[in-house]
This record gives structure tokens, sequence and C-alpha cells, in this order.
């Protein structure tokens, strides 16, 4: 069997080492430059390869292939291949076929690092033998050829779901979904819908989706559809026989006829948001029968994910908070809704098709100065010009931080939530998180 690996990065290779251990004739081809460090490992393996090309006589004779998330459907190669019929898979597809552990999925647009994170502390604090996997760290597939672990807490982004066929999480969580990547969807949001709930297409009786009931797309997409996993939902403003909701600022989780209840003050993650986090990491607790105590326990303890509304410093009375991670409207909606001083608002970057006007309420309620931090900072400027009093472009990380300090007043915070991608003026999200780390550790 002739197994095709797209793609010379974390989930190519270590999908490469899986083939190869499992038995497969395997070739990894990548169109751009594969890193140093991968191509040592794939030549410590024995495995063939190449890159910054495809050569077709070596690929079109693949049995299966797996194509890294970050290659489009579109592109050529994949084309070509999808037209002969040969099976193209994700790796967390090729992996899953070959691990008998159990898998928790988590997908969303937003939260899904948060949830996931939370959700492995949760059950590695229990004292399970977990793995991290999905968009996180060290590959799927890798880890599955170490066979190391009984579970595994994933997380999948739309791009790993697409390329499933008969993978299932036995529990599955739909964090939220509100719009993003539509350009890989053909800028359809019903396909981007659509590809989220792949993740519960092959559960069955036995297995559980768990989703925030307060989401307008899911809750549309499960009243027009069906799904045989039995369904958890969480709410912040409704409640259930079944499921996870607040009452009296009490976080309340009933599942499987057992309630388990936290005082939402004793949770670790601040905003509205993380406490959706919560209650869909709780919920996966509570399937695994994880004791309260440790639930407790690890809810209260866990201080979050770096980039992720990440308090960074106090200075002069002002917090400073590194959102980095925040590339679109909704995790910035959410970020400003978390706000409870008057905020320095540090935005933009490459705007990804953004409706600002989500954000006007919270803006005049909450924002008193916007820095653009931005190549092109039109539609922000056009969005809240005649909203906020003060308003100042920068070109670089440092000019951003230092005029925010000239702003603020004590009692204020500083909020680098930029509702964009970060390509413009930097390598990635983090690069532009650590940078606002760095500027204001220098102030
Ligand atoms: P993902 O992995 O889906 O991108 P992250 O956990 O990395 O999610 O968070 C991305 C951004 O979204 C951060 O700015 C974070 O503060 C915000 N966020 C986290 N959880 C949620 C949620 N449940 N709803 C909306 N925004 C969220």
């Amino acid at each position: 069997m002739r197994l095709v690996v797209l793609g010379g990065g974390e989930s190519g290779v270590g999908t490469a080492i899986l083939g190869k251990q499992k038995g497969y004739d395997v070739f990894v081809s990548d169109f751009g430059k594969i890193k140093e460090s991968y191509k040592e490992v794939l030549i410590k393996n024995s495995i063939d390869w190449e890159d910054e090309k495809h050569t077709e006589s070596l690929i079109l004779n693949a049995d299966v292939v797996m194509k890294s998330p970050g290659i489009p459907e579109k592109a050529p190669i994949v084309k070509k291949l999808i037209e002969k019929g040969i099976p193209v898979i994700s790796e967390i597809e090729f992996a899953a076929s070959f691990t008998k552990a159990v898998t928790i999925g988590i997908t969303g647009s937003n939260g899904k690092t948060t949830t996931t994170m939370l959700t492995y502390h949760l059950l590695k604090s229990a004292g399970l033998n977990v793995g991290l996997a999905g968009n996180i760290g060290k590959s799927f597939a890798e880890q599955v050829a170490e066979d190391k672990y009984d579970s595994y807490v994933l997380e999948l982004s739309s791009f790993q779901l697409d390329g499933i066929i008969n993978y299932k999480p036995h529990i599955a969580i739909i964090t939220n979904i509100s719009p993003d990547h539509l350009d890989r969807y053909d800028y359809k949001y019903e396909n981007y819908i659509d590809s989220k709930f792949r993740i519960t297409m092959n559960q069955t009786e036995e297995d559980y989706l768990i989703y925030d009931a307060d989401d307008e797309a899911i809750s549309d997409w499960l009243q027009k559809n069906k799904t045989r996993a039995k369904l958890i939902p969480f709410s912040l403003v409704k409640t259930f026989e079944e499921g996870v909701f607040i009452k009296n600022n009490t976080m309340e989780a009933i599942i499987n006829q057992e309630e388990f209840t936290m005082e939402t003050e004793s949770i670790a993650l601040e905003g509205k948001h993380n406490l959706k986090n919560a209650m869909a990491a709780t919920s996966v607790a509570k399937l695994m029968q994880i004791r309260k105590a440790t639930i407790r326990e690890s809810l209260s303890n866990f201080q979050g994910v770096e980039h992720r509304l990440e308090k960074v410093l106090k200075i002069q009375n002002v917090q400073y908070i590194n959102d980095s991670k925040a590339t679109n409207v909704n995790a910035t909606f959410f970020a400003l809704d978390s706000m409870n001083s008057p905020t320095v608002w540090i935005v933009g970057g490459v705007d990804k098709g953004n409706d600002y006007n989500e954000l006007m309420a919270l803006v005049r309620e909450k924002v008193k100065a916007i820095i653009c931090l931005g190549v092109d900072n039109r539609k922000i400027i056009d969005a809240f010009g005649n909203v906020v009093d003060i308003m100042v472009e920068v070109n670089n990380m440092n000019d951003a931080v230092r005029m925010a300090q000239r702003i603020t007043e004590k009692g204020d915070t500083v909020l680098l939530s930029p509702a964009c991608a970060s390509f413009d003026l930097f390598e990635n999200y983090e690069d532009r998180g650590r940078q606002f780390k760095e500027a204001v550790q220098n102030l």
C-alpha cells in the first residue's frame, strides 16, 4: 500500500512515521520548503520525501493520501487526486484507525484551544493516562505510533474534519460557530457550519455531543439535521433536565442523573466565554466520571492559555491584557464584553471580511481610545471614528504600547484584541502577542 503525505509539517511527518510503522510505502511531498528539523526526522526514519515541488508520477500512484490541514482542496494536485478517485483523508482519520484509545474531539470557531487545554488539565489531574493532540503540540499520528495513551483530547479544526471518513470521537464538543475561514468554503457559511458538524456524523447512541445551546447556528443545524449522539447542551441563559447551566451564580451540571455544582466565582478563567468553555470541559469530566473534588480543584487552578485574554502586567494600576489570538470579531466581542474598566483597545491587522457593527455597543460602553495597529486601518476608522474620542494609527507594537500608556489613567485596561489576522506586521499571532508582552515589560 502506498501512502502519500502532502505537507511535511507536524501532522505530515507524524503521519509518515505512523504509516511507515504500519508497513506502508510512504512518500512525503511538500510544495513549500520542509523545515530542517522535520527533514532530519524523515531521513532518520528512512522515509522518502521531496520539497518545493510535487512530482505527479510519485503522487498519483498513491492508494491513499493524507493531506495536511493547511493545503486547500482547490490545490491542483489535490484536484487531480480526487479526479482519479484516490481517497484524500486527514491525519485524524488516518491515525484514529490505528488506535483503540477513546478520543474527545473539540471543534468550534473560538475557544477550541482553551477548552481542549482545560479538558486535558481536568482529565490529567484525575490521573487518567491521557494525551493532548490535534492542532496542539505533537501530532496525534506520532503519538498513536508511540501508543502511550488510553485516551486523547483532540483540538479539531474544520480542515481536519473535512478529511474524515470513519473517525468518530466518543465525546464531541462544538464550542460555538461564527463565520471564519469562509475563503476555504466557497464563501458559504452553511458549508463551514456543515464542516464543523462532521464531528458528529459517525457518532452512535453510545457517544455524546456537547454544544453551546445559546448559539444560533448550532441550534439551527440541530433542528434541521439529525445526530445519533446523546446531546449535552450548555447555556448561560437556559436551564435543562440534562446539561450544564447557571442558577444563582452557580454552574450546575446534570449529567447521567448526577449533579455537580460550583460557584462561578471560584472558576479561575474569567469572562462569559470562558465560563462556557468551563461548562463544556466539565461535561467531559462528568462523562468520564471524574471525582467532583478533582473537577472543582482543576477549574479553580487552571490559569488559561497564552495569548488568550492573558494578563500580562499591571503598571501604575493599568492592567495590560494580551488577547492576540483574537483573530476574528467574535473572539474580540467576548474580550471587550469581559472588560470592566475603561479600555484602550489595540486592534487591526489583516481583515477577514469583518463586520465591526457587532462590536458597536460594547465599544461605546467600554472603549475610551482605539489604537489601530495594521497596514490598512480604513475599515476600523470608518466604523469607530465617531464613536470614540481618541483614535490613533501606529505601525509597530512598541509605538502601540507606548501610545496606550500615554492615554491611560489609573484603573484603566489596555487590551490587545486585534479581531484580525496578524500577517501584515507580524509572523503570526504568537509573534504579535510576544512583541506585545515584551513592549509592556519594557515600559
Ligand atoms: P481557537 O483555538 O478556537 O482559536 P482559543 O481558545 O485559542 O480558540 O481562543 C481564541 C480567541 O477566542 C481568544 O481571543 C479567546 O479569548 C476567545 N475565546 C475563547 N473562548 C471563546 C468562546 N467560547 N467564545 C468566543 N470567544 C472565545
